[in-house]
């Protein structure tokens, strides 16, 4: 048996890269009868047939995460990419990521990208409003070639999710990881579609440094009307040392008495901004939950 990772699946097989090469795998039928289908992300064991050099999924080993769109396994953190200017950042959604991502169990790292626009003192208000919360945050710029030797170290070994809205800069961010990273995606992609529909399917890529990441940005959808209500509140970290104070439980830190998050947003220990996307959020769930 040999051990691998599923970096790809199409068409009812499996590209599993192990140490040596990538196989191209079909998977045991029982996993059918199980329950289980095998994700991308997913750490398997294969047997391989020596003549063929056909693969077969044996055993998949035990998921850390599961992340649903797209669906990969082993997630380990998301980078959340927001432009420092054009777009402007807009901390609403910023947040609404950082809730999607603490849900799926990521670590979350913030990367403010076009750091060569200028705006160094909203960079720096901002770096410090998500950095007193506990997210790391980095600042890049692809067009100066600023920062990416720090994103590189935060992807070493690591199975990584980039999001964030379309134009902040991903995609100029995974080319400055390293060259050919892209076109290399691409070689594979049409050897294994050829005469197929060109469907997008998503691909973990390898990094030379060690580690992976996503070819498709996460959280596409940005729904969080799937989240209780009630587990919001944990989403926002920087709540969870007072969720207990609260004079009422369950409390929903709107209009309660004795709400000790409103009483930590008085005291600043909650930023306002952040307390108005929790608000922002919790209606959009209540309103979901009404029809
Ligand atoms: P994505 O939609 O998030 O994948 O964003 P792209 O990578 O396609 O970039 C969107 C636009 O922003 C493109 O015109 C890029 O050239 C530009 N861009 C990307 N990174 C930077 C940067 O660091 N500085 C500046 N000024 N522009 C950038
Ligand atoms: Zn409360």
């Amino acid at each position: 048996m040999i051990k691998g990772t599923i970096i790809k699946g199409i068409g009812g097989f499996y590209y599993v890269k192990t140490d040596e090469k990538i196989y191209e795998c079909k998977a045991r039928g029982r996993f059918r009868k199980e329950k289980i289908s095998p994700l991308v992300g997913d750490h398997v064991h294969i047997s391989v047939n020596a003549v063929s050099q056909q693969g077969v999924i044996e055993e998949i080993l035990d998921r850390k995460t599961e992340l649903i769109r797209p669906p990969v396994a082993n997630v380990d953190q998301a980078v959340i990419v927001f432009a420092i200017q054009q777009p402007d950042p807009k901390l609403s959604l910023l947040d609404r990521f950082l809730v999607l991502a603490e849900n799926e169990d990521l670590d979350a790292l913030i990367c403010f990208n076009k750091i060569d626009l200028g705006a160094q003192s909203e960079l720096k208000r901002l770096k410090e409003l998500y950095e007193q919360i506990g997210y790391p945050v980095i600042a890049t710029s692809t067009k100066a070639q600023i920062g990416i030797d720090v994103l590189k170290a935060r992807l070493k070994d690591q199975t990584t999710v980039f999001a964030g809205p379309s134009g902040v800069g991903k995609s100029s961010l995974l080319n400055s990881l390293q060259p050919n990273l892209a076109l290399e995606t691409g070689e594979i992609s049409q050897k294994i579609e050829r005469g197929k529909h060109t469907t997008r399917h998503v691909e973990l890529l390898y990094l030379d440094l060690g580690g992976w990441v996503l070819d498709t940005p996460g959280f596409s959808s940005l729904q969080i009307d799937f989240i209780e209500k009630e587990d919001l509140q944990y989403l926002f970290k920087e709540f969870n040392a007072c969720l207990h104070d609260c004079k009422f439980q369950p409390c929903n830190h709107v209009n309660e008495p004795g709400c000790a998050v409103k009483r930590a947003l008085e005291e600043g220990v909650i930023q306002q901004s952040r307390y108005d996307s929790y608000l922002q959020l919790l209606e959009e769930i209540e309103q979901a939950r009404r029809y």
